[in-house]
Order: C-alpha cells, then structure tokens, then sequence
C-alpha cells in the first residue's frame, strides 16, 4: 500500500488560473489526480489546499471547500486537509482557531496544511496556530523558508530556532517539515547561501536535521518534491541512513500538483527496498504505516 501525504489539485471549474504561473501549464483537477495515482500504484493521496495570500489563485490551486468535496467524493482514495492561515479570523493572536478547526475535522480533514504564511514562526501569529493545533490534535504540514518576501512558506533562521521553541512549548503539537530550508539542513557543511536552494556536493557530516529529528518527537518530515528527492539522493549513504532512523517520523509525498510531476523518489524508495537499503517495515512505515498510525490511529 502507499499514501501520497502531499498532493495538490488545481481549480476544477477555473482552468484559466492555472496558467498564471506558466502559460504552459495544464490544469490538474481531480480526475488527473486519480490518473496518475492509479499509474503510479497509489491507492490514497492527501488534498493539500492552498489559502495563504502568498500563493492562493496565484497557482490555481484548490483551496478548503473544493479539496474537502473532493475527499467526500472519492473517500476510498482522497483525504482532505484543512489549510487555516495564522491570520485568519481578523488577524489577532486571540483568535479561536480552534473553533474553525472543529470544523473542518468534523467535515472530514485530518490535519492542517500546507502551511504557506511567509511569516517569521516567532510571530505571535504562529504561535497560536501551534497552540490550537496542539489542542486539536491536527497534525500540521509546513513549507518552511529563509526568505522573507518574494516568496511563501512559514519563515525561521538556520536550525530552526524558532520552530524547536514551539515544538517545546507544545509537545502536542505535530509538525510535518516540508521544503528546501529544511531538507538542506541533511548536510552538516550547509551555507546561508544554499538554504533556498538544491545544492549538488557531497554530504561529509550530518548535518543539524538529524539532531532536530532526534531531539524533539513531535517534529516530522515529508519527503516529498524535488527539495527531499535532493537531499536524499545527493549523497545516498546519508539519505538511506537518515530513511532508516526516523523510519518512523517520515511519510511518503510527491508534491503533484500538474499532470506528469516526475516523483524521482518513488524510485528511490523502491530502489532502497530491493537493495536492502532499508527493511520491508521500514519502507512499509515511510510509504503507509506511519500515516495510518499517526492521522488514523492504526496500528497495523
Ligand atoms: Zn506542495
């Protein structure tokens, strides 16, 4: 069995925001989706929406209704987030998200996501996302980023300082990281410079995510898009040892969000099976297992 923890859908009824981007872009509604599961061997995907002003119509991508009545349609093989900005309901670190929350999870939405506000984790903001969250027990996916402006995604400096402070402060929160600022902290020798970046050299030491992953058991990763594929394959003995020890904090993502998205790390992970890279229940934990214990509360 597989589960994409990180899909994306594109307006169903709107095909013209999808070329915003890329006049060359096809729109991807429910149906490819499911085309392209079905090529792939993946029998559930999770609807990420996009709401943040960062990249909500910007990337025709389909925000909390429409992904929520996607899941409803097809419950055998979609699931839905919600995606709650730190700003909504009127921009106030007083704001009961909470009750937005309950909302959606009794619609249906088992986590929050992905998460795109291009501000600093240390707002206040956040931090009353992440205690709502904790209180919901709504996991939350992150983008996560460098880069104020000119771009998206919830912002903090090199090793996350900001983001283990809330990981501390509500050990029940969950945070799925997602991206190239943390996935580019695999290498231990990494520069300012490369955070927002696919850097090519070597890894030689570890880098600081190995010891964010081991220091806090609430923080997770999804190894989806080209940023997780990089840092893994790059230097493979780095990337198949860290697949190995936090086997159990990872999900499988692809990050689709257009017809024909390469997923390079489909291969990898198959590749790390035969080659006994990793064990069966260990690939078996990264591809399903660890998203029906966590979101579903399974254990088989
Ligand atoms: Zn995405």
């Amino acid at each position: 069995m597989i589960v994409d923890i990180h899909t994306h859908i594109t307006y169903g009824k709107y095909p013209q925001f999808s070329k915003l981007v890329d006049q060359n872009r096809k729109d991807f509604p429910v149906k490819a989706l499911l085309k392209e599961m079905d090529s792939d061997g993946i029998d559930i995907s999770v609807l990420l929406p996009l709401v943040n002003p960062e990249n909500d119509g910007y990337f025709g991508v389909a925000g909390n209704i429409e992904c929520l009545e996607a899941a409803r349609k097809y419950p055998e093989r979609l699931v839905s987030f919600c995606n709650i900005d730190p700003r909504c309901m009127l921009n106030t670190p007083k704001a009961d998200l909470g009750k937005l929350m309950r909302i959606y999870k009794d619609l249906g939405c088992r986590g929050i996501g992905e998460i795109c506000a291009n501000l600093p984790l240390e707002s206040p903001l956040y931090d009353n996302l992440f205690r709502h969250a904790a209180e919901e027990d709504m996991p939350i996916l992150f983008h996560f980023t460098g880069q104020a402006g000119g771009t998206y995604g919830a912002i903090d400096a090199m090793h996350f300082p900001a983001l283990q402070k809330l990981l501390k402060k509500y050990p029940h929160a969950k945070v799925i990281g997602h991206a190239m600022a943390f996935w580019n902290e695999i290498d231990g020798d990494m520069k300012e410079s490369d955070r927002e970046t696919y850097p090519k050299n070597q890894i030689k030491k570890k880098g600081y995510l190995f010891t964010m992953m081991d220091k806090h058991p609430n923080i997770y990763g999804d190894i989806s898009a080209g940023s997780c594929y990089n840092a893994l394959s790059r230097t493979p003995e780095v990337g198949h040892s860290f697949l190995k020890r936090f086997n159990k904090k990872l999900f499988f993502g692809t990050d689709r969000f257009t017809p024909k998205t390469p997923s390079p790390i489909l291969n990898f992970m198959k590749e790390a099976l035969k080659n006994k890279k990793l064990t069966k229940n260990e690939y078996d934990n990264i591809m399903y297992k660890n998203f029906k214990r966590i979101f579903t509360g399974e254990t088989k």
